[in-house]
C-alpha cells in the first residue's frame, strides 16, 4: 500500500519539476556493452532521483567510474535537454572539454553540432547543441552576459576536486543562481562532480548552500593495486629513475599498459625519447636494419634526421648513462605549448606482426608503444592514448598530471609515480612567480595509484619512500589560495558583487590577496577610490567594497588580465589600437619563442639546435629595431615577430625557420581577432580591424605605446641601480623595484640587455637562476609622475621650486618634485 502511494507521489513530482519523458538514444551495440560495465550505470536511478528532488547534488566517484561521459547522457535521456535547455558541463582543462565532448558524441551516436564543446578560442556549438562541454572560464564569462544562464537547464561542474579558481567561483555563483532560477519558475539543476570524497568544502559550507546538498557515492569496481615504495627517494634524477623503472617493468613483467606520471612537457619528451631509443619498434627481431630504416622513414622524425635508432643491449639497460638536467631549463616554458619536433607525433606502423600469444611471461621483444600526454598536446595526438596499442605492443603513456583524474587511459596495469607535480607559485606580496616542482598530496598519490586497477589487479611503483609519502599533505590546496586574484575581483565587481570578501567562496582567498587585488584595481582606475577619511575600521571596510568605474566595466569586457585590459582601454589614440591588441595578445600567450636550451636527444640534434638558436637571436634583434622602437624593448620584439609572421601568412614553415612556436602564433591570431571584436563592441566607434599586413608603428606611435604600457604596468616598474649607489656587488646591473628587497635583472635574451635603460616596466618577474624580468620596456622618468600620479608623492608647491608665471600660456605654473612611493625615487618636476 505504502509503496503505491510513493509511486504516485513520484509521478506527481516528476510532472511538477520536469518532463517525465524518455529521449531515446541510438547507441552502437559495442558502446552499449562497454557502458554497462561502468559502475555508474548501476547508480543511474539513484542519481536521477536525487537530481529530480534537489536543486543541487554532489556526486563522488573514482576516476573512470563514468561520471563525465555518462551523467550528461542520463540527463539527456531524462529529457533535461528536450525543452530547449542545454546541459552544460564545465571542465578545468581544455583537453578534457574537447575530448569528453567527442567521446560523448561518439557514445550517443550524435554529431558534434549536438554534443559540442566551447573553449577559449574555439568550439563547435550550434543552434542544435543539447550537451555543451566547456572550460569553467567560458561559463564564467557567460554569467557576465546572462546572470541567470537561461540557456541552460542543468549545469554540471566536473572535476570539482581539482579546486581550480574558476570552478570555485562558479560553485559560489551557482549556489545563488540556482535558487534564484527556481524561484523565478525557470527550473535549473546543479551537479557537482568530484573524484575524491573530500567534498565538505562544498557541502558543509553554510555560506554556500543553506541546506547541504545530498552526496551520492559511486562505488567503482576497483581492483587491488599493490603499492611498491622505493627504499630510497631519488631527489634529483627522478626522470632517470622513472626511465629505469619502465625498462624493468617492460622487460620483466607480464603484459599490461604502463602509465608514468612526470611533471612537465620537457620531462615527458625526454623520457619518451629515451624509451624509444631503448625499445625501438621492431615488429620482428629478425628484421634487417634496412627494413627498419624503411619503416622509420615513414616517421616525420626519421625523415628529418634520417638516422636509424641504435639497438641497445637489453641486459645492460641499467647501465645506461643517466640523463642529467631533465628539468625544464627555461622558466616560463611549462606545460604550455607545443608542437616541437620531439617526435610527439612519431607513429610507426607496426605492420603485420604475428600475434604474440598472451602468455604470462615477459618478452622483451614485445614492442613498447610510447605515447606522450600533456595538457597542450594537439587533440589528435592526445586521442591516441584511448585507442588500443598496435597488436602485440605494450602501451606506455608518459604523462603529466592530466592523467591523474581528467582522462582515463584504458588497459593500464602498471603505474610509475614520480610523486611530484609542477605548479606555478606566486609570492602574494611581490607578485614574483616561479614554476616549482613540489611533492603531491597523499590524495593525489592514491589517485595516481588507482589508475592501475581499472581492468585487473595492478601495481604502482612510487619513486619515493613510504617515509616521504607520510610527509605529504593529505589533500591538494585549492588554487585560489595560491594565486593573485585581481582578474577575479574585477569580474566579480562587474557582476555587481561589491563586497568580494563576503562572496561564498568554497575556500576563500586570503584577505591579503583580496586587498592587493582591490588596490591594484583602484590604481588602474577600474574601481572607485575609497574615502580617505573616517575611522580606521570604516576605511578598511570601504576599501574592500569599492564599486566598479565605467573604465572598470570596459576593462572587464576584455578577456585579459586587468593590467592588459587597461592598455586596451587606452589604446585608441594615434591609431595605436592594432598594436596594443597585438602586444597584449602576444603577452598573454606564455611563450612565443621556441626553447633552444632544452636538452637535446643527440649530438646531431644539439648542433642543429645551436644553429636555430643563432638564427632566432638574430631575428629577435631585427624585430627589436633601433632608436625609438628599441625602447619598446621586448614588446617591440613581440610586435615585430607577430607582424613578420602574419605578413608571411602565418605558416608553420615561417615559424620553424625563425624560432617561433607555430601554435603560439595561431593562438595570438585568434586572440587578436577576439580582442578586436571586444574593442569594437566596447567602443562602437573604434572601427578597428585586423590587418595582416600591419605596417610597423611610427616613432611617435612607439612613444605612445610605451606610455600605454607604462600606464598598464605601473606597479611593475624598476629602476637600474646607479654606479654611485652600488654598495653590494650582487646589485651590479641590477634593478630595484618598489616591492622587492633583492635586485631583479634584465634577461640575457632581452632586447634591452645591452642598453640597460634607467627606468623600465616589466610584464612579470620569474625566478630561475636569478630573478629575471620578462617582457621589459623602457620608460621615461618624466612620464611617471604624469601617468602614475597615484603612485607618486608630490612636493608641496611652496617648498621646492616656487611658482612661476609663464608668459606664453599666460598662466601661473608651479613645478613639483615627485618621488615614487616606497622607494622614494626622485623624479623630474612636473608642471601643474
Ligand atoms: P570519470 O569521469 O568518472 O573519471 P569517464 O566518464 O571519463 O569517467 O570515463 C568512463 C570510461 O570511459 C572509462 O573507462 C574510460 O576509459 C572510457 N573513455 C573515456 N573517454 C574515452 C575515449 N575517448 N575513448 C575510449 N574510451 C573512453
Ligand atoms: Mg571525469
Amino acid at each position: 500500500e505504502e509503496k503505491k502511494e510513493d509511486v504516485k507521489e513520484e509521478t506527481h513530482k516528476k510532472e511538477d519539476c520536469k518532463p517525465a519523458v524518455f529521449i531515446p538514444v541510438d547507441r552502437l551495440p559495442e558502446i552499449q556493452e562497454a557502458r554497462l560495465r561502468l559502475p555508474i550505470l548501476a547508480e543511474e536511478q539513484v542519481i536521477m532521483e536525487a537530481v529530480r528532488e534537489n536543486e543541487s547534488v554532489v556526486l563522488c566517484g573514482e576516476t573512470g567510474s563514468g561520471k563525465t561521459t555518462q551523467v550528461p547522457q542520463f540527463l539527456y535521456e531524462a529529457g533535461y535537454a528536450s525543452s530547449g535547455g542545454i546541459i552544460a558541463v564545465t571542465e578545468p582543462r581544455r583537453v578534457a572539454a574537447i575530448s569528453m565532448s567527442q567521446r560523448v558524441a561518439t557514445e550517443m551516436n550524435l554529431p558534434g553540432r549536438v554534443v559540442s564543446y566551447q573553449i577559449r578560442y574555439e568550439g563547435n556549438v550550434t543552434e542544435d547543441t543539447k550537451i555543451k562541454f566547456m572550460t569553467d572560464g567560458v561559463l564564467l564569462k557567460e554569467i557576465q552576459k546572462d546572470f541567470l544562464l537561461q540557456k541552460y537547464s542543468v549545469i554540471i561542474i566536473d572535476e570539482a576536486h581539482e579546486r581550480s579558481v574558476y570552478t570555485d567561483i562558479l560553485i559560489g555563483l551557482l549556489s545563488r543562481i540556482v535558487p534564484l532560477r527556481n524561484k523565478k519558475g525557470l527550473p535549473m539543476k546543479l551537479i557537482i562532480m568530484s573524484a575524491t570524497l573530500r567534498v565538505e568544502d562544498f557541502t558543509e559550507n553554510k555560506r554556500l548552500f543553506r541546506s547541504p546538498p545530498p552526496v551520492i557515492k559511486v562505488e567503482a569496481r576497483q581492483f587491488a593495486v599493490t603499492v611498491h615504495f622505493n627504499k630510497r627517494t631519488q631527489m634529483d634524477n627522478y626522470t632517470g629513475e622513472a626511465f629505469r623503472k619502465i625498462c624493468k617493468i617492460h622487460r620483466m613483467l607480464p603484459p599490461g599498459g604502463i602509465l608514468v606520471f612526470l611533471t612537465g612537457q620537457a620531462e615527458v619528451h625526454s623520457v619518451c625519447r629515451r624509451l624509444r631509443k631503448a625499445f625501438p619498434y621492431r615488429p620482428n627481431r629478425e628484421h634487417t636494419d634496412s627494413m627498419e630504416t624503411d619503416d622509420l622513414k615513414k616517421s616525420k622524425r626519421a625523415k628529418k634526421k634520417n638516422v636509424s635508432l641504435p639497438r641497445i643491449n637489453l641486459d645492460s639497460y641499467s647501465a645506461l648513462p643517466v640523463d642529467e638536467g631533465d628539468e625544464d631549463r627555461q622558466a616560463g616554458v611549462d606545460e604550455d605549448d607545443d608542437d616541437d619536433d620531439d617526435g610527439s607525433d612519431l607513429e610507426l606502423e607496426l605492420g603485420d606482426h604475428p600475434e604474440s600469444d598472451q602468455e604470462e611471461k615477459a618478452d622483451p621483444s614485445i614492442p613498447l608503444y610510447v605515447l606522450p600526454l600533456y595538457s597542450l598536446l594537439a587533440p589528435e595526438l592526445q586521442a591516441k592514448v584511448f585507442r588500443p596499442p598496435p597488436a602485440g605492443a605494450r602501451l606506455c603513456v608518459v604523462a603529466t598530471n592530466v592523467a591523474e583524474t581528467s582522462l582515463t587511459i584504458p588497459g593500464v596495469k602498471y603505474v610509475v609515480d614520480c610523486g611530484r607535480v609542477k605548479k606555478r607559485f606566486y609570492d602574494r606580496v611581490t607578485g614574483v612567480s616561479a614554476f616549482k616542482v613540489t611533492w603531491i598530496s597523499q590524495a593525489s598519490a592514491n589517485q595516481r595509484a588507482g589508475r592501475a586497477g581499472r581492468t585487473e589487479p595492478g601495481h604502482c611503483y612510487r619513486l619515493y619512500s613510504s617515509a616521504v609519502f607520510g610527509d605529504f599533505g593529505l589533500f591538494s590546496e585549492a588554487e585560489i589560495t595560491r594565486r593573485p586574484v585581481d582578474d577575479l575581483v574585477l569580474q566579480m565587481k562587474d557582476l555587481n558583487i561589491e563586497k568580494v570578501v563576503n562572496f561564498p567562496f568554497p575556500t576563500p582567498p586570503s584577505s591579503e590577496a583580496l586587498i592587493a587585488a582591490e588596490q591594484l584595481l583602484i590604481s588602474l582606475g577600474a574601481l572607485e577610490e575609497p574615502p580617505r577619511r573616517g575611522r580606521l575600521g570604516e576605511m578598511e571596510r570601504a576599501r574592500l567594497s569599492c564599486p566598479i568605474t565605467p573604465l572598470g566595466r570596459a576593462m572587464a569586457a576584455f578577456p585579459v588580465a586587468p593590467r592588459y585590459a587597461k592598455m586596451l582601454a587606452l589604446g585608441r589614440q594615434q591609431g595605436c589600437m592594432p598594436y596594443v591588441i597585438t602586444i597584449v595578445a602576444a603577452m598573454t600567450v606564455r611563450e612565443i619563442f621556441e626553447d633552444f636550451d632544452r636538452p637535446a636527444g643527440s649530438e646531431e640534434e644539439s648542433t642543429k639546435m645551436a644553429g636555430k638558436k643563432a638564427r632566432s637571436v638574430q631575428m629577435r634583434r631585427l624585430w627589436a629595431g633601433q632608436g625609438q622602437s628599441l625602447q619598446l624593448g621586448d614588446l617591440m620584439v613581440l610586435l615585430g615577430a607577430v607582424g613578420a609572421c602574419e605578413f608571411a601568412g602565418c605558416t608553420r614553415q615561417f615559424c620553424e625557420e625563425n624560432g617561433l612556436r607555430f601554435k603560439a602564433m595561431l593562438e595570438i591570431r585568434r586572440l587578436r581577432g577576439q580582442l578586436t571584436n571586444a574593442v569594437n563592441a566596447v567602443c562602437s566607434d573604434a572601427g578597428v580591424y585586423m590587418d595582416n599586413k600591419m605596417a610597423p608603428p611610427t616613432e611617435s606611435q612607439v612613444t605612445f605605446l610605451r606610455q600605454i604600457v607604462l600606464a598598464g604596468l605601473g606597479d611593475h616598474i624598476a629602476r637600474r641601480v646607479q654606479a654611485e649607489e652600488l654598495l653590494d656587488p650582487k646589485w651590479r646591473n641590477g634593478y630595484k623595484t618598489p616591492l622587492l628587497d633583492d635586485p631583479v635583472f634584465i634577461h640575457p635574451s632581452s632586447a634591452l640587455n645591452k642598453t640597460l635603460p634607467e627606468f623600465v616596466v616589466y610584464q612579470e618577474v620569474m625566478e630561475t637562476t636569478k630573478m629575471y624580468m620578462r617582457g621589459v620596456c623602457a620608460v621615461q622618468a618624466e612620464w611617471i609622475p604624469r601617468l602614475l600620479p597615484q603612485y607618486c608623492h608630490f612636493s608641496v608647491p611652496e617648498e621646492s621650486p616656487a611658482p612661476w608665471y609663464c608668459p606664453l600660456s599666460g598662466r601661473l605654473k608651479c613645478q613639483q618634485q615627485s618621488t615614487f612611493f616606497r622607494v622614494s625615487w626622485k623624479l623630474p618636476a612636473v608642471e601643474m
